[in-house]
């Protein structure tokens, strides 16, 4: 099953101030339309067609590694106009989502598409409840039953092949996708919204929504990774990305970057996604003498994934030698390279065990690395 993500934002609305349409204003210094992204992509849907005015198709903030394509006058059309740039290569499914809510939640699109088992539509929305007036001149002119009322959200899932004959077959001037399916017939599911997943309209919609980033900022991951391996006939060892010269080499299946591997494992673990073992099992002759920046490139795009970033970490390497020293700046460039941080994030330091145990009798070279994965 696959899952495409239509993100609507060609509009150029104004209302919250400031001159930049909302779906570039900056929240915690990205764009509306990151945050966006980045929750569709934390849950688990790579494919991502942004629709955008036509004068911004090259905007410098446009998220990296997704499909850009022109909106139209209107709001179909511009979803017309996203539905057709998968046409080439359909998904099963299409969730077409508002620019403008930053927060749609990885929890509440993974609802959508378990809904979408049962029915060709779902999206989400939230009882009223509050009390509902009519009011005429500044005065209460009646009450309103809320009963069997809700409040629309984004995204709105659909099987493709489904909302594509539905647009198809719409006069136009339809205030949303499920309006669009049901005026073609299609069952659309309730699916119970999120408090959070706002839509930002006026200059106090962007404040909570500060205060709701905040909140996520707290969810901070940490993991810790230890490796050891032994040393063999050789003429350097390979230490954080580092060939360093040394009168023995390490014995292991890749290239035996054992500060590589606990860093790595340590990314694998804040993310509860087990270990090197897991994703390269030594078992498989493909591994066999690889570079260990292929773990550690594969463990943080996991981390992109889910939608967090390398906060910081910290690797120690534990050996009598060779000396580190002399190293650690190139090691740090090395580890920062493939991490895509800067290196004052990333930490490599040594010591030796004061020449007790397997590391004190030159057996072998020991490492430990922690690191903080935060919302990306
Ligand atoms: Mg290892």
């Amino acid at each position: 099953m696959t899952v495409a993500a239509i993100v609507v934002a060609a509009g150029r609305g104004t209302r919250m101030g400031g001159g930049a349409p909302k779906q570039w204003r900056l929240l915690a210094g990205r764009p509306v339309l990151a945050h966006a992204v980045a929750d569709l992509r934390a849950a688990g849907v790579a494919r991502i067609v942004l629709v955008l005015h036509p004068d911004e198709l090259a905007h410098p903030l446009v998220p990296a590694g997704c499909s850009v394509v022109a909106g139209g006058d209107s709001r179909d059309a511009s979803v017309r106009a996203g539905l057709a740039a998968l046409a080439a290569d359909p998904p099963d499914h299409v969730l077409i989502h508002d620019g403008a809510r930053p927060f749609p939640g990885a929890a509440l699109v993974g609802r959508l598409v378990a809904a979408l088992a049962d029915s060709p539509g779902a999206a989400p929305a939230l009882p009223v409840s509050d009390a509902l007036w009519r009011g005429v001149g500044g005065r209460v002119s009646g009450v309103q039953d809320r009963t069997g009322l809700y409040r629309a959200q984004t995204p709105q899932a659909f099987r493709y092949g489904a909302i594509v004959a539905a647009h198809a077959a719409h006069p136009g001037g339809a205030a949303d996708d499920v309006e669009v399916a049901r005026a073609a017939g299609l069952d659309v599911a309730i699916v119970e919204g999120d408090d959070d997943n706002l839509k930002l309209t006026w200059p106090a919609d962007f404040d909570r929504a500060e205060r709701i980033l905040k909140g996520r900022s707290m969810d901070i991951r940490i993991g810790n990774g230890f490796d050891v391996h032994a040393f063999c006939e050789g003429d350097h060892v390979w230490l954080c990305g580092v060939a360093v010269p040394h009168s023995r080499g390490l014995l292991g299946h890749s290239d035996a970057d054992v500060g590589m591997h606990a860093l790595t494992d340590a990314i694998y673990g804040a993310l509860g996604l087990g270990d090197i073992g897991v994703h390269f099992p030594p078992s498989d002759p493909q591994w066999k003498g690889a570079a260990s920046r292929i773990f550690l490139a594969h463990a943080i795009e996991q981390a992109r994934a889910a939608g967090f970033r390398l906060a910081n970490c910290d690797v120690t390497l534990i050996c009598e030698r060779p000396k580190v020293g002399p190293h650690q700046a190139a090691m740090r460039a090395a580890l920062a390279a493939i991490l895509d941080v800067e290196p004052g994030r990333i930490s490599v330091k040594a010591t030796t065990s004061e020449r007790l145990g397997f590391t004190g009798r030159e057996e072998g070279i020991a490492a430990i690395a922690t690191c903080a994965l935060v919302p990306a």
